[in-house]
């Protein structure tokens, strides 16, 4: 599947305020930095779509793009700021746990992880939340085109071995770039078959 058409729809404050539509959705959120911007400009064929989330006071909101007339792609706020505050709820904020918890529509979250790392504490945080509240979730790594094939190997192990410590199994994830465009056609392709299945339940 290649995306033809990306529209900005909007940025919203809350879950309430969400567009009234039975349209799936599909999440994008990391920590600040890690690629997410460049990803989904990746993934749409925009050079800039990503960049309306990055205009002053739309970065801690909600935005959504229409995708195709068929599907939105809602980009959520990074995370990461606010690293001493104890709660999840603070650390991820109302807003996100709220959409996250609450979105009908919602049917697939990419968690974005920057493959040139360990384990981050607060992304470990972040999925073992999204595990506990049934979020649907899979995994992202950015930014591979700065490591060779056996780093990417082993950080993926590595980071997946951390997290079955807590998870009996993990799901899909994929490996991508920005730069090579690596994982393009593989999260597109696994859009593509969730929103059939999402059609066919
Ligand atoms: P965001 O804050 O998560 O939206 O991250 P951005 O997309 O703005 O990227 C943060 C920085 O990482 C920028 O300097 C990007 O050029 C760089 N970056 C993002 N994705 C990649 C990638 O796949 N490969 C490389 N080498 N750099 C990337």
């Amino acid at each position: 599947m290649n995306i033809q058409l990306a529209e900005f729809t909007g940025s919203f404050t809350s879950v309430k305020t969400c567009p009234d539509d039975s349209r799936a959705e599909f999440a994008f959120i990391g920590r600040s930095n890690v690629g997410k911007s460049s990803l989904i400009n990746m993934l749409t064929n925009k050079k800039s779509l990503a960049k309306v989330s990055g205009t002053p006071g739309k970065t801690q909101m909600l935005n959504y793009f229409l995708i195709d007339s068929q599907w939105y792609l809602v980009d959520l706020p990074g995370y990461g700021y606010a690293r001493t505050s104890k709660s999840v709820k603070d650390k991820f904020g109302s807003m996100i746990t709220g959409y996250l918890k609450n979105r009908e529509t919602l049917v697939c979250t990419f968690i974005l992880i920057d493959i040139r790392h360990e384990l981050q504490k607060i992304d470990k945080e972040f999925i073992n939340w999204c595990g506990e509240h049934n979020v649907p979730f899979c995994l992202v790594f950015t930014k591979s085109d700065k490591l060779g094939p056996s780093q990417i190997s082993s950080n993926v192990s590595a980071i997946r071995k951390a997290l079955l410590k807590e998870w009996e199994s993990l799901p899909p994830h994929f490996v991508t770039s920005a730069v090579t465009r690596a994982g393009r056609d593989e999260i597109t392709e696994f859009i593509n078959v969730t929103l059939k299945e999402t059609k066919q339940s």
